[in-house]
């Protein structure tokens, strides 16, 4: 959507553009839900949006604005240890003693060294993935916080916005993870009314053709030029010709597609191992008649010491109208793969169990109840490792066969940092190359075919 969006705007010339969508509904995993006992909303996939206007050019943010979407700053500063709420470095001291405090501090200083808050947006110009260091993994950079109590404390804060293990990523990545925790490198916030009606806006302003229930079974070139992508079960034929193709798929989609010809199948192949680092998440939302736990913790989200380290959000401040309470728990990483496997049932009674002390008691206290509960599975659904050990050149993360296919790309978060800032991101880039292609007379084109361009 994105980059069609993005197309139709750089574009100098009218273009015909058709949007393929396997699933009934267009968004992916931005995704806004209700519950069925009750018109409360959730989030069921992505929570919040990553704000970083106060550096400057901020695509997202000014997208949002464009579309007219009121946002709700989003914000939170606790973490809850051993049941215990720490919000600050005095709490620290008191709860985990001043060697861990020290340990802490001294992480926290080399982290800043290693990248300023400018340093961090920068980063985002080549894709999150600017990494120059060797192939290490952010393990190694934990294993040098010698408190093992502030270590954990580290890998807790993280853990469900890696959604995965420290090995699996690299110390670039992990550091970013861990910095946009502080207002001055990243601020966070949602869109009133839902996430998806950043998705919602944006399919009403597409010029395109969009075939939704429609799954791209596999992509070839063709004979005559251009590409031949045949489709199921599609209302149309089940084959159709265009002249350029972007595959917007996120990584672990890329396989159930068959590119065609030995060249594409290789040049896909290669990009897809490159970018073979499955992280997962696990989300639990549920919907209380009140929200209990306000007198203990504020703000519109909290981590907790559970699962590795997971992220608790007070879903209803994102509604200050609502009277209900929804709470939801982010599991990432092992923990999450893992639970997955349970039923919904199992893992309700997981995400519960998990309540502090101090929170099951005002559940008690409040004679809460428990209304309904949702569970989505995103197993392999993001990167551990946005860009790879060694990060590509742009270019060649997005045409990953310039010369045989050089109107073949591909869009994605996980080329930049797994975020919906990533993915708007590559689809500007790709966009803009095909609009400059366009306009240089460099498009390819089918044989014999005298339009625009589709
Ligand atoms: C639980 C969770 C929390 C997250 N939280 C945040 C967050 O707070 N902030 C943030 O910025 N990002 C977050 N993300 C990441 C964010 O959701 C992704 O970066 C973003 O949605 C990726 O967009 P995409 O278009 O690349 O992929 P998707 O959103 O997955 O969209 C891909 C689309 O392709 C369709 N499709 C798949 N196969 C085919 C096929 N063969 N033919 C046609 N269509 C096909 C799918 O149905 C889907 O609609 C989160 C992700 C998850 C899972």
């Amino acid at each position: 959507m994105f980059t069609a969006y993005e197309l139709q705007r750089a574009a100098v010339r009218p273009l015909q553009i058709t949007l393929y969508e396997s699933s009934d509904r267009l968004g992916g995993k931005v995704r806004t839900m209700h519950f069925k006992s009750a018109d409360v909303r959730y989030e069921a996939g992505a929570a919040e949006f990553y704000d970083y206007s106060h550096f400057g050019h901020d695509p997202l943010r000014e997208l949002v604005e464009e579309l007219g979407l009121p946002i709700r700053v989003l914000g939170g500063s606790a973490m809850v240890v051993d049941g215990a709420v720490i919000s600050s470095t005095d709490d620290v001291r008191s709860c985990l003693g001043g060697h861990a405090e020290a340990s802490l501090l001294a992480f926290d200083r080399l982290a800043r060294d290693r990248m300023t808050p400018s340093e961090f947006y920068a980063s985002g110009d080549d894709g999150h993935a600017t990494a120059r260091e060797p192939a290490a993994g952010f393990g190694a950079t934990l294993e040098t916080i010698d408190s093992a109590l502030a270590r954990r404390y580290v890998e807790h804060l993280i853990h469900s916005d890696l959604a995965a293990e420290p090995a699996q990523t690299n110390e670039t990545y992990g550091l970013q993870n861990y910095l946009m925790n502080d207002p001055s490198y990243m601020r966070l916030y949602g869109i009133e009314g839902g996430n998806q009606r950043l998705m919602d806006e944006l399919a009403a302003r597409l010029a395109c053709s969009v075939r939704t229930g429609c799954r791209v079974e596999s992509i070839e070139a063709a004979p005559s030029g251009g590409f031949v992508l045949r489709h199921s079960p599609g209302a149309d034929a089940a084959e159709d010709q265009h002249d350029l193709v972007v595959v917007a798929l996120p990584h672990d989609q890329l396989c159930k597609v068959t590119f065609g010809g030995a060249r594409l199948r290789e040049a896909v192949d290669r990009h897809r191992s490159h970018h073979d680092h499955p992280a997962h998440y696990l989300r639990v939302s549920v919907l209380f008649d009140r929200p209990f736990w306000r007198e203990s913790l504020s703000g519109s989200f909290w981590m907790l010491d559970r699962f590795g380290g997971c992220c608790m959000y007070d879903e209803s401040s994102r509604d200050p109208s609502m009277t209900h309470g929804v709470l939801g728990w982010l599991l990432g990483g092992d923990a999450a793969r893992e639970l997955a496997r349970a039923t919904d049932d199992e893992i309700v009674h997981a995400v519960l169990g998990s309540l502090p002390g101090f929170l099951s008691a005002a559940l008690a206290a409040n004679h809460s109840a428990t209304m309904e509960a949702r569970v989505h599975r995103w197993i392999g659904a993001v990167s551990a490792l946005p860009g790879g050990w060694t990060p590509m050149p742009l270019e060649r993360r997005h045409c990953p066969d310039p010369v045989g296919h050089p109107g073949f790309f591909l869009a994605g978060d996980y080329l930049y940092d797994s975020t919906l800032n990533g993915v708007l991101d590559s689809a500007e880039r790709v966009a803009e190359w095909i609009a400059a292609d366009l306009a240089e007379g460099r498009l390819p084109r089918r044989q014999g075919e005298h339009h625009e361009g589709t």
